[in-house]
């Protein structure tokens, strides 16, 4: 079993689709262990995205991130961080698969709904990131 950390982002959070995206998750074998709404700073924002900050669209992340509340989670299952990518659809909402929660709900590459950690070291990281150990049963 395994944990992976997910942020529903701004663009998700403003209209209103938070459930409609948890039922992906849920529909999907995912248990959602761990769930708050919060308002990244700038500052928080850059920091959760520092290995991009190389890449051109970093301010323009970061920016987007910081715009309004996100709903961060931790998602358990088999090969939960694998299975979370899957649902969630490729980075571009273009090239995303029918029935993915980018294809249907993202609006850009930029604003395209939700993060998903990557690998099992950065799942680790990044539920540390914002959760604490009491948060998390
Ligand atoms: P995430 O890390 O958010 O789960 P990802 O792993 O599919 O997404 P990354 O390559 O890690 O994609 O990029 C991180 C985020 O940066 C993307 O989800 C997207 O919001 C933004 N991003 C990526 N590429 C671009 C781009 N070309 N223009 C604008 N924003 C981008
Ligand atoms: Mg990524």
């Amino acid at each position: 079993i395994e944990r992976t950390l997910s942020i529903i982002k701004p663009d998700a959070t403003n209209r209103n689709l938070t459930g409609k995206i948890n039922a992906k998750f849920e529909d999907a074998g995912l248990r959602i262990v761990a769930q708050k709404r919060i308002k990244l700073s700038m500052e928080q924002a850059g920091k959760f995205y520092e290995v991009h900050k190389e890449r051109p669209f970093y301010g323009e992340l970061c920016e987007f991130m910081a715009s309004a509340p996100v709903v961060v989670q931790v998602l358990e299952g088999e090969n939960a961080i694998a299975k979370n990518r899957e649902v969630m659809g490729a980075t571009n909402p273009a090239n995303a698969d029918a029935g993915t929660i980018r294809k249907e709900f993202a609006l850009s590459v930029g604003e395209n709904s939700v993060h998903g950690s990557d690998a099992a070291e950065t799942a680790a990281q990044e539920i540390a990131f914002f959760f604490s150990g009491l948060e998390l049963v």
